[in-house]
């Protein structure tokens, strides 16, 4: 038995990207379905290092882009969002770091690119002095100088539960065994059976936006889509646990001729009450060859070359592979903004970072106000939510990977 089911939009994918569109279609007043093939916020956003950027890896050449005057005024505008006054209310997201550091850790390029970076972002990085030092690097002679930046951290599980509660009512759990695209051949999607023990539902919608961060891939070949496609940009991150008692947020620039820090450490509350430091940067990039014992290895010896006075002996480690999903553009380049792109009935998405993620929520609502998608009064919303309640769970919101690794 088939059972026709109606909303205005459909959302795959319940990341950052996924549940930001969310709410912002709710305020739209737009009926407004998100379906998540596993947990909320376990592909990229929970492993993401929570950082709100300000621009510095644009800078560190000492000239300024146009995508990095954009990132620019992102730290505003989530700070914005965070008292209340924003796109959308995160007073329940909790923010880990109110700054970000960074500190040319190395010899001469390191202190170039940091001073380069320091004269490119004039206004929004301060050289701060021994006494004004975070409290992981207190009392320590550092060679160098140690930055303050616009930057700012964030807890991503707070941030998903924040995005995600309001609006539980209508987001669901679907495997992805159970559900089927119907596809004409111009790349539109005609509705989408979701199969259950009762038989099929046939859902359709006005739009369907793909926001599956890596599972976007699989969801263009299914609609027919050969252009644009995705990228994938693999990366080996670190992660340990010590008994050491205070959180570091630090880019540690090095020599390298890259804009990529050297390593790039931000903590993050474990489960036990202490702090976990999550390590990712030019080591996480470069680590894609080495296996996990290498890769925790160089770990152990940059932090030890950096932050000689911390004791690694007792600390736990582990790492894992992690993709960054993208849109592909020429030369393997990496998009510096927020990407959508609109073809017949579907809106493909990837917000490229998590700090892009009000910039594309603000060009997913423009996009479907130019296509006259709107809210109609009369609707029977209830009932197809009443319907999908009856099949599928609210989908879970994930724990980050550490957790489970560092048990
Ligand atoms: C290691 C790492 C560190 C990062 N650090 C930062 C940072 O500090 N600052 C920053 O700004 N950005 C950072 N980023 C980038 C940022 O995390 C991503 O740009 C952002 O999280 C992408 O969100 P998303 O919602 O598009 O994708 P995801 O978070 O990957 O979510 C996609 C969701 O879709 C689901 N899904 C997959 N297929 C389907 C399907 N067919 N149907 C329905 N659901 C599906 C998945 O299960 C997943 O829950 C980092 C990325 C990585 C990998």
């Amino acid at each position: 038995m088939t059972q026709e089911l109606h909303t205005d939009i459909v959302i795959f994918g319940g990341g950052i990207a996924g549940l930001w569109l969310l709410n912002r279609l709710r305020q739209q007043g737009l009926e407004t379905v998100l379906l998540e093939t596993d947990a909320l916020g376990g592909g990229q956003t929970l492993a993401s290092q929570g950082i709100i950027h300000g621009g510095l890896k644009y800078a560190l050449s000492g000239v300024l882009s146009p995508a990095s005057s954009a990132i620019a005024a992102m730290p505003d505008r989530w700070r914005q969002c965070l008292a209340g006054e924003g796109d959308i209310d995160l007073r329940q997201t909790k923010v880990l770091a109110p700054h970000y550091f960074m500190w040319s850790s190395g010899g001469y390029r390191s202190r170039l690119k940091t001073f380069l970076g320091s004269k490119a972002l004039r206004g929004r990085i301060d050289a701060l002095s021994a006494s004004s030092y975070p409290e992981f690097l207190r009392g320590q002679s550092l060679s160098g100088t140690l930055y303050k930046l616009t930057d700012f951290v964030v807890d991503t599980p707070s941030l998903v539960s924040n995005l995600s509660s309001p609006h539980a009512d209508r987001i669901f759990h679907v495997p992805k065994e159970q559900m089927r695209l119907v596809c004409n051949n111009k790349g539109a999607i005609a509705q989408l059976a979701l199969n259950t023990s009762r038989g099929t539902i046939a859902l359709s919608a006005k739009r369907y936006i793909l926001a599956a961060g890596e599972g976007n891939g699989a969801l263009l070949s299914q609609i027919g889509i050969e252009q644009p496609s995705m990228q994938v940009r693999p990366l080996h991150m670190l992660a340990l646990r010590s008994d050491h008692p205070h959180p570091v947020f630090l880019h540690c620039i090095g020599d390298s001729f890259g804009m990529t820090p050297r390593m790039t450490i931000t903590s993050h509350p474990s489960q036990d009450g202490g702090w976990i430091w999550y390590i990712g940067g030019e080591i996480a990039e470069s680590g894609v060859d080495r296996s996990a014992e290498q890769q925790i290895a160089l770990g152990r010896q940059q932090l030890q070359e950096v932050f000689p006075w911390v004791d690694y002996d007792r600390a736990q480690w582990t790492s894992f592979f992690i993709n960054r999903a993208e849109p592909k553009l020429a030369n393997l380049q990496r998009p510096d903004t927020a990407y959508l792109h609109a073809t017949e009935n579907v809106l493909l998405t990837w917000p490229t970072k998590l700090t892009l993620t009000p910039e594309l929520g603000q060009s997913v609502v423009n996009t479907l106000q130019q296509q006259s998608i709107a809210a109609e009064s009369g609707s029977n919303e209830g009932s197809t939510l009443a319907q999908l309640r009856k099949q599928f769970a609210t989908a879970s919101i994930a724990q980050p990977r550490w957790e489970d690794l560092l048990r």
